[in-house]
C-alpha cells in the first residue's frame, strides 16, 4: 500500500512548483521538494523495503551483535558533529560478500559485511570504517537523494518498488548473485549520485570522521586502494562506479590539512 501513496504523490507532485530550501550543509538555496520528514519517511521505507527484499534471498541482518554496537557507536559519534544531528539514525547490517555501505535519506545507513572482509573487503581498521560511514551520513545530510529526486522526478517514482526488482531479476537475468541483483534493486529504488554529490560527500564526509576523532588519512588509504584494484567487479558501486579513484584520493589529500587540525582537537576531546 505504501506503493500506492508514493503513486499518489507522483501525480501531485508535478502540479506543485519546485520550492527552494536552505541546504543543511553548504546554507545555500537549492531545489529539493521534499521536506525533511519526506527524507526520513523515505529513507525508512527503502530501508524495509531493501531487508524484507535481501532476507528473501537468504542475508542475516544485523546478526553480529558486538559489530552492530561498534557501527551505532560510529554513526553516534560521527553524527553528533554533523550538521543534521537530530535525525533519527539507523544502521543495518547486512551480512553478505558485497563490498559497500549505502545511505538512504533521512538517517538510513546500510554497512555490507563485505566491506571490511579480511581478504576481499576494502577496509582494514576502524579508522576506514569511519571514512566510509562518514562519506555515507554526508549524503544524509547534503539530503542527495530527495535533491536528486526532485531533479529526476517523475521517472525514478514509477520505478519505485521492489516488485520492479523481482522483474528484473527474472526478465532480465540479473540473479547472477546477489551483489548483482542488489544492484540493479537498488539502482532502481534510489538515484545515482552524480559525480559533483559523490565529491561533496567526500569533502563534507572527511571533515565529519576528522571531527568525530577518526584519523581523516584513511579515507586517502581507502582510495588509494581502491585504485591500486582496478576493476575488480567485487567492488561495486561506491566503489567501482566512480570514475577515478584516485583523483578522489588526490583531492581528499588537499583537505588534509583542514581535517588534521579538527582531528587533533578532537583527539584531546576523545582522550578526557
Ligand atoms: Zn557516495
Amino acid at each position: 500500500m505504501k506503493w500506492a501513496r508514493a503513486f499518489l504523490l507522483l501525480l501531485c507532485l508535478p502540479l506543485l512548483p519546485a520550492c527552494s530550501t536552505v541546504d543543511p550543509v553548504t546554507g545555500k538555496s537549492v531545489n529539493n521538494m521534499y521536506l525533511i520528514q519526506d527524507d526520513i519517511q523515505i529513507g525508512r521505507e527503502v530501508m524495509a523495503d531493501a531487508v524484507v527484499t535481501m532476507r528473501k534471498d537468504g542475508v542475516a541482518i544485523n546478526r553480529d551483535a558486538a559489530q552492530v554496537a561498534k557501527l551505532r557507536t560510529m554513526v553516534q559519534r560521527i553524527t553528533s558533529v554533523s550538521h543534521l544531528p537530530d535525525l533519527p539514525y539507523e544502521v543495518t547490517l547486512f551480512e553478505t560478500n558485497i563490498v559497500n555501505a549505502f545511505a538512504a535519506p533521512g538517517g538510513q545507513v546500510g554497512v555490507f559485511t563485505g566491506l571490511y572482509h579480511p581478504e576481499m573487503g576494502l577496509v582494514k581498521d576502524d579508522d576506514e570504517l569511519a571514512a566510509v560511514i562518514g562519506h555515507e551520513i554526508a549524503h544524509v545530510t547534503c539530503r542527495h537523494t530527495t535533491e536528486s529526486l526532485t531533479k529526476q522526478m517523475p521517472l525514478q517514482w514509477v520505478m519505485l518498488g521492489a516488485s520492479i526488482y523481482a522483474e528484473a531479476k527474472g526478465k532480465e537475468n540479473l540473479a547472477l548473485g546477489l551483489g548483482v541483483g542488489f544492484l540493479a534493486y537498488q539502482g532502481l529504488l534510489l538515484p545515482k549520485f552524480s559525480r559533483a554529490d559523490e565529491a561533496e560527500a567526500d569533502a563534507v564526509g572527511l571533515m565529519y570522521m576528522a571531527k568525530a576523532g577518526y584519523d581523516p588519512n584513511a579515507a586517502i588509504r581507502i582510495w588509494e586502494r581502491a585504485a591500486s584494484r582496478g576493476n575488480d567487479s567485487r567492488l561495486t558501486a561506491m566503489f567501482s562506479s566512480h570514475p577515478t579513484d584516485a583523483n578522489r584520493a588526490k583531492a581528499l589529500k588537499k583537505m588534509l590539512p583542514q581535517a588534521m587540525e579538527e582531528y587533533e582537537r578532537a583527539r584531546l576531546r576523545y582522550s578526557n
